[in-house]
């Protein structure tokens, strides 16, 4: 069967994609959820108004959890039942010390290609054909994380199953790195600072992105473009820096 699918293998490809799909809808909506009531006790009254909003979110956000799960659920199978992919379980298989420069790898990776296809779907034209849906968001809630346009979902869907190939990563890791991108992705639309005032204002803090800066692009658009770090928008002049002190009535 050397090069050809079987007619089982292709089913399995389906299911394993199909599992994916199940899998990231699900992943989103108890984050979500989860952050959604956490902003209901810690900011009661923040999402007033917005129902109509927010069941446009999710609709969009399941759209693009099958985007997602699609290529995931793809790679996922041919790791597994055809060697594909550089993803480790033996933590002996390459020097410890790689763990961790692998996470930063990764996010690193992610936020550069995220920020400039990001800078590119805010040209005119993309911007109105699918950038526009995400931008619906006024002001984004704990249920936009997902909220894409197919054209942008499939951009963000392909970065990790790509990488994979290319570089090793411990299976570990690489949960680790799903799990950042997830709350992350939440965290930064819910309209509200969940970090700690000491951290988002530390060094530390001015290197990183959390609800202080992406709330900034989603009120005046052409700044704030990145994803997990401010380094391409200090590097290319886009950072517009934190949100005045108070825009989250804390
Ligand atoms: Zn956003
Ligand atoms: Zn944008």
């Amino acid at each position: 069967m050397d090069g050809i699918m079987t007619t089982g293998a292709l089913i399995a490809i389906a299911a394993s994609a199909a599992a994916m799909t199940v899998i990231v809808g699900v992943r989103y909506l108890l984050t979500s959820g989860a952050f959604a009531l956490a902003t209901r006790s810690v900011r009661p009254g923040l999402y007033k108004g917005l129902d109509s909003q927010i069941g446009k979110e999710i609709r969009w956000s399941l759209l693009s959890a099958a985007i997602y799960g699609i290529p995931a659920g793809v790679v996922a199978w041919g790791w597994q039942e055809r060697g594909w992919t550089q993803i480790y379980a033996d933590p002996a298989a390459m020097p410890l010390w790689w763990m961790p420069v692998s996470l930063v790898v990764y996010l690193f990776a992610h936020d550069t290609w995220f920020y400039w296809t990001h800078r590119w779907m805010h040209a005119p034209r993309p911007f109105r054909i699918a950038h526009a849906v995400h931008h619906a968001s006024r002001p984004p809630t704990a249920w936009a994380a997902m909220a894409f346009h197919p054209i942008e979902a499939i951009t963000g869907a392909v970065v990790i199953p790509a990488l994979v190939f290319f570089v090793p990563i411990h299976v570990g890791v690489l949960a680790g790195v799903l799990a950042i991108m997830t709350v992350m992705g939440v965290t930064n639309h819910m309209g509200w600072e969940i970090f700690p005032r000491a951290l988002v204002h530390s060094r530390l803090g001015s290197v990183l992105i959390t609800a202080s800066h992406h709330q900034v692009h989603h009120e005046k658009y052409r700044c704030n473009y990145g994803l997990y770090f401010r380094f391409w928008d200090r590097l290319c002049g886009t950072d517009a820096g934190l949100a005045k002190p108070g825009w989250d009535g804390r």
